[in-house]
């Protein structure tokens, strides 16, 4: 499978859950324009007495009763889609398509019923309106369209050649036309539809690219300061709430200029991604995460840890590195590349400023009394 076979297939599958939405949107114009269409073929009998006399010795009273369930259908339908709490829901779409259908099978027969009774006046204008109302409302949805226009126009198409005392070719060439118009239309219109999808499919990846851009570390492939700074505000939201504990780590490598000044930037920048590979499996639990602030300097951050776990973590990166033991002849610390670790425990109401200023003094002190180490920020070492 291709890299664009997936990309097509969620986009299909996007086109075809909009579509499903898009229907309890325009079902309700397209079912007030049913009401509309209805009252007025029912409003006309009545005001004309010959026709209401017509209509009691005539089969028109089918027409009568096929308009009454078209008003009922309709605004029952509507009045279910404005009260339904959600919207979206997949009954609520599927009520709407069977509504469509219905409405079609009402209106071809009391289409053949208006032409078997001898009226062609209205039906031209009224039945071309009512499919191109369909066409506007459902353009997006071939099959539920075409469930619609079918039944009347082939309706139309039959009655009009049993009944019409003088069917002329000129009519069937109106009614090739009117399709070929409905056709067309529909496809113009469903262009821009999927158009306006893919642009919106296209946005949303772009969003997407941005976001990724913004939050992670193009080097390493972890969270970047920004990224770090949100999820630390978002930890100590949830330990403030939660009264949880909160823990993290200042990891800064140490002589890294001599590292990078003795084997080279690219080495240095291999370096730096294989520490932050340390950081990511030092961290256990889940919710644990790991950023790069800039330059060598890395966080931890422990939701859910106090001190006990940071130093855990802490020896363990430490270990890991040993291990791994990338050469450093440069440093006077050691054959291998090493980090000094500064630990700063989260208490209640300290803020976060004072969080990462107690971290940050705590990797000074790790740094002063000679590197390779780990220390927990202590207040009364700091006062001194
Ligand atoms: P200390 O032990 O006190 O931490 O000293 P240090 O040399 O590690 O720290 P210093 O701040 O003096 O130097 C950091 C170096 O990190 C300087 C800079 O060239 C290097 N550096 C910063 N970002 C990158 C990077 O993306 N790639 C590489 N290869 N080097 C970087
Ligand atoms: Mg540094
Ligand atoms: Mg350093």
């Amino acid at each position: 499978m291709t890299d664009k076979q997936p990309r097509c297939l969620n986009f299909e599958l996007h086109a075809a859950e909009m579509r499903r939405q898009a229907i309890t949107v325009s079902a309700s114009w397209f079912l007030w324009v049913n009401i509309l269409f209805s009252l007025f073929i029912l409003g006309r009998n009545y005001f004309s007495p010959e026709h209401l006399v017509a209509v009691l010795h005539h089969p028109l009273h089918v027409l009568e009763s096929a308009m009454v369930l078209v008003l009922a259908a309709s605004s029952s339908v509507l009045f279910i889609l404005r009260m339904a709490p959600d919207r979206e829901a997949i009954w609520l779409s599927q009520l709407a398509k069977g509504t469509v259908l219905f409405l079609s099978l009402t209106w071809a027969i009391s289409f053949y019923v208006f032409i078997a009774s001898g009226d062609m006046r209205v039906i031209f204008p009224l039945a071309g309106l009512l499919l191109f109302t369909a066409l506007i409302s459902l353009y997006f949805d071939a099959r539920v369209l075409l469930t619609f226009i079918v039944p009347i126009w082939l309706s139309i198409l039959v009655s009009a050649f049993v009944y019409d005392q003088s069917p002329t070719a000129l009519n069937a060439v109106l009614w090739l036309l009117l399709a070929a118009l409905l056709e067309s239309g529909r496809r113009m219109l469903n262009s821009w539809f999927l158009l306006a999808l893919r642009r919106g499919q296209e946005k949303r990846d772009l969003i997407k690219q941005l976001e990724t851009l913004a939050s992670y570390d193009p080097l390493t492939g972890i969270a970047n300061r920004r990224n770090f700074q949100q999820q630390l505000d978002n930890a100590i939201h949830e330990a403030s709430q939660t009264g949880g504990e909160l823990a993290m780590i200042m990891v800064d490598v140490d002589h890294f200029k001599r590292f990078n000044d003795h084997y080279g930037h690219q080495a240095g920048d291999i370096c730096l991604k294989e520490v932050a590979n340390q950081l990511k499996s030092a961290v256990r639990k889940r919710g644990d995460s790991v950023a790069r602030l800039g330059g060598e300097e890395f966080a931890i951050l422990l939701p859910g840890g106090g001190s006990e776990a940071a130093h855990r973590v802490a020896r363990r990166l430490a270990w890991r590195l040993e291990n791994l033991a990338i050469k450093h002849a440069a440093s006077p610390v050691s054959q291998h590349v090493t980090v000094s670790q500064g630990i700063s425990v989260w208490k209640p109401d300290m803020s976060g400023t004072v969080f990462i200023a107690q971290a940050d003094a705590a990797l000074y002190q790790a740094k002063e009394s000679g590197r390779n180490r780990w220390n927990e920020y202590d207040v009364a070492r700091d006062k001194d």
